[in-house]
């Protein structure tokens, strides 16, 4: 899954004022300087640029909006006024990204997810232009009932000159119970309660094999090990944690009950929860990018000396993260494939004690359903096989009366082996080998 981060402020746009981007424009040059860029030539000069931290660009100042895309399905993550930058490029047909969605000749489609509706959470949407084309399509998911009713209360027309009746495209909404899993977009999304004026709720994003979640607008008000541990819980390995890191430690201790944390206190929990990437997010509008980025250096120091810490990365306007794990080979399942009468059984992973019985009833389940007693075992997808998948082999030998086993690998073949067992099975270099001695049997 692809995250792209189009909103990362909190409470209200905050952009950069013009002595910042002259400190901005004084602190490029002189990095220049110092790197001793070539300011004659555009390539070195663009190439500089864009290398440049965020303290001389910018984390941006639009309020929250998080995409999320899952092969060609696109999931938004509340409406902040980051969504209107989002809804241009959705717009721009010139783009082959934008094209592939459509929303620009009324054809798009995408999953809108709120957190909550903090006017910083729901702002930007009635400026998102997909929303006024005809024929687009929105599912929208939330878990406080009335989402609808104030996604069209701020549009009366004492708020804006459109009216919520008024929008072109066509919304369905979903009301998620608190705890509840959804799939949407070959996703699925999970959500838990955070403790926010008025709630909030985080969500927990699982797709390719990645897990990324949304935690913003939270407050930890007790760090004890009992309240927090359904938040670790929660968090539970995610390659990237997005979290509210609003206030300084101080703050957070002086401003209780105002539903926000710090980059420190994500930093604890997201190392008790095993997160691979801490995402600082939701920042102060009053915060400068220096001031960001003091935060940022202060929870890199707060976590390096401890083993195994995550990365600490912070949300800006236009970062994108790519989320993708290799399936895990840890796993055993059974895949079957009848053909002829005869049941091919493909086993994957690894074959060992906690999945005998797994294999056993497979087993038994698909010679009932398939009332036939030849079954073909392939095991090239296996990683691994030990002396208790060796005894439920010898079982099923027992009792199907035809067991054939093909394209062993070699380590699995090495096991039989050293088992003493491999006259026990009848073995076949590869399926035509098998279906060879099969047909000759029945001829
Ligand atoms: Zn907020
Ligand atoms: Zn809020």
């Amino acid at each position: 899954m692809l995250l792209k981060f189009w909103g990362t402020r909190g409470s209200i746009p905050a952009p950069v004022q013009p002595e910042q981007v002259e400190q901005k424009i004084i602190a490029a040059l002189e990095a220049a300087g110092r790197e001793q860029i070539n300011l004659l030539n555009a390539q070195s000069i663009r190439e500089f640029a864009a290398n440049l931290s965020f303290n001389a660009s910018t984390v941006g100042g639009n309020t929250t909006c998080v995409t999320v895309e899952v092969g060609d399905e696109l999931i938004i993550f509340d409406a902040g006024s980051g969504i209107r930058e989002l809804g241009e490029y959705l717009m721009d047909e010139s783009d082959p990204w934008a094209k592939k969605f459509g929303f620009a000749r009324g054809k798009g489609h995408a999953y809108l997810f709120f957190t909550h509706t903090h006017w910083d959470h729901i702002q930007g949407l009635p400026f998102f232009k997909p929303i006024h084309v005809p024929g687009n399509t929105f599912d929208v998911y939330h878990v406080h009932k009335y989402v609808p009713d104030v996604l069209a209360r701020q549009m009366e027309q004492e708020f804006f000159p459109l009216q919520y009746h008024q929008i072109a495209a066509s919304f369905q909404y979903h009301l998620l119970n608190e705890g509840a899993q959804v799939e949407v977009a070959g996703a699925t999304i999970t959500n838990i309660e955070l403790k926010h004026p008025g709630k909030a709720y985080a969500y927990r994003v699982e797709a390719d094999n990645a897990i990324a979640i949304l935690a913003t607008d939270g407050e930890y008000k007790s760090l004890d090990y009992t309240s927090t541990m359904k938040y670790s819980k929660f968090y539970a390995n995610a390659d990237v944690l997005i979290f509210d890191a609003m206030f300084s430690v101080r703050e957070s201790f002086v401003k209780e009950d105002w539903g926000h944390s710090s980059a420190l206190i994500g930093a604890d929990i997201a190392k008790e929860a095993n997160v691979k990437r801490l995402l600082l997010f939701h920042h102060d509008p009053a915060s400068t990018d220096a001031e960001i980025m003091r935060v940022w250096q202060e929870t890199k120091e707060y976590l390096g000396q401890q083993q195994g810490a995550p990365e600490v990365l912070v949300a800006q306007e236009g970062l994108e993260l790519e989320l993708k794990n290799p399936p895990t080979v840890s796993e055993f399942s059974i895949n079957d494939h009848v053909e002829k009468g005869v049941i091919f059984m493909t086993l994957s992973g690894k074959f060992g004690a906690h999945a005998t019985e797994q294999f056993r009833d497979h087993l038994a389940h698909s010679l009932q359903t398939y009332q036939t007693d030849k079954v073909v075992l392939k095991m090239e997808n296996l990683s691994e096989l030990t002396i208790a998948g060796i005894r439920a082999l010898v079982d099923a030998r027992r009792t199907v009366l035809t067991l054939a086993l093909v394209s062993v690998p070699e380590n699995i073949y090495r096991v039989f082996e050293l088992a003493g067992t491999t006259d026990f099975f009848a073995i076949y270099k590869d399926i035509d080998a098998v279906l060879s001695a099969l047909n000759s049997h029945s001829d």
